[in-house]
């Protein structure tokens, strides 16, 4: 607390993202990261940007990131989309951000599930959005039904996030016709362990915006992308907000890199198939200790154990060096999310839990 903060800094609870320690031999299955290196060819293209000593850094990049966006627009070319429908930024966090503030932020409440990715409720208060939170069922699924009060817009994950279930594409489409008056946002981090992207929605419905992020699937959480697809009208209101608060949100190597990550399709189908294979297995190997495993269309597994407390769990396998992550939340503070490691990072993390379940 300071007297010099503005009125909005004093209101602020920001989000805590998942703890990244420097710790050797860490087993780290806390923050979805993807357990496989980037493509080899994102590495050879941002060594070719840095060539002649890095003369390029001395030029800002593109502010449209032109190549990036029509890269993405080829990846998802089978819908029609075009490189005007692709808006482009530093994560996908940045996107979420600019979309709160280009396109929720109305008059009404925005509404989104109870259970969800815990920075939309953050977005809204930076922004003094006010929200309402739509109870998930019983088993943890959206129930588009429930979605009937007036509104200033709607977000979730697809998959949900931390609960790694898929919504259909026939019920965002009944969401869609049925909230023609705002923005329905599907946030796409983890579509490509296992759903069906929206963007094949785009070109019918003019209040979709579908975001996607390389973080996850494509293993380039360090280089920070993330981009929207949706049609004209709403690419322009983010880049109208974009280009009121930072021109140039993707740096030259991000750039290339994202690029070059989006080129090799090989890579990423093995990559991504790897991951899908390895979650499968986890979850058999889980549910024979006794856990009970929500499917997952994610690159986690989201999963309590009836005899055993989750945050007591977490914190022996954390003196164990192995770290996933525990909501303290309401409906969830029983269930640990777990991201879905390299084969041999699942087996320890599985005789680590043998051991426990064992010892009490
Ligand atoms: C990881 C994640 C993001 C953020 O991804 P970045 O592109 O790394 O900022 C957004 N939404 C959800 C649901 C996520 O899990």
């Amino acid at each position: 607390m300071s007297r010099y903060w503005s009125s909005v800094v004093h209101r602020l609870t920001p989000y805590v993202p998942g703890e990244q320690p420097r710790l050797p031999q860490l087993v780290k299955l806390n923050t979805n990261e993807n357990p496989y290196p980037p493509s080899p060819h994102v590495v050879a293209a941002i060594a070719g940007e840095l060539a002649a000593d890095g003369a390029s850094l001395r030029l800002y990049p593109d502010p449209n990131a032109e190549r990036l966006r029509a890269a993405i627009a080829t990846l998802h070319g089978r819908f029609g989309v075009g490189s005007e429908q692709v808006f482009v930024g530093n994560g996908s966090d940045e996107v979420l951000a600019l979309a709160f503030m280009a396109l929720l932020r109305h008059e009404l409440p925005i509404l989104f599930p109870d259970i969800t990715y815990s920075f939309y409720p953050v977005y809204c208060a930076l922004y003094g959005i006010t929200y309402l939170t739509i109870p998930l069922s019983e088993d943890f699924r959206i129930r588009v039904e429930d979605y009937a009060a007036a509104n200033g817009g709607i977000i979730f994950p697809n998959p949900n996030a931390p609960t790694g279930c898929l919504l259909p594409l026939v019920a965002i489409e009944q969401l869609l016709l049925r909230h023609r008056q705002s923005v329905v946002v599907v946030d796409e981090a983890y579509v490509d362990f296992g759903g069906e992207s929206a963007v094949a929605l785009v070109d019918r419905h003019p209040n979709l915006l579908v975001v996607h992020t390389l973080s996850k699937s494509r293993s380039l959480a360090g280089l920070r992308v993330g981009y929207a697809i949706g049609q004209r009208h709403l690419i322009e209101a983010l880049e109208r907000v974009k280009n009121s608060f930072n021109s140039y949100p993707l740096d030259r190597l991000a750039i290339v890199g994202a690029v070059a990550a989006i080129a090799d399709e090989d890579y990423f189908e093995t990559t991504r198939r790897a991951v899908i294979r390895s979650r499968e297995a986890l979850r058999e190997a889980l549910l024979l200790l006794g856990f009970s495993v929500l499917p997952s269309a994610a690159n986690f597994v989201f999963v309590r154990h009836p005899q055993h407390d989750a945050g007591e769990l977490a914190a022996r396998l954390r003196q164990r060096g192995i770290i996933v992550r525990h909501f303290p939340l309401p409906r969830i503070e029983q269930y640990l999310r777990i991201t879905i490691g390299s084969d041999e990072q699942c087996a320890v993390l599985l005789q680590a839990l043998r051991e426990l379940l064992a010892a009490c």
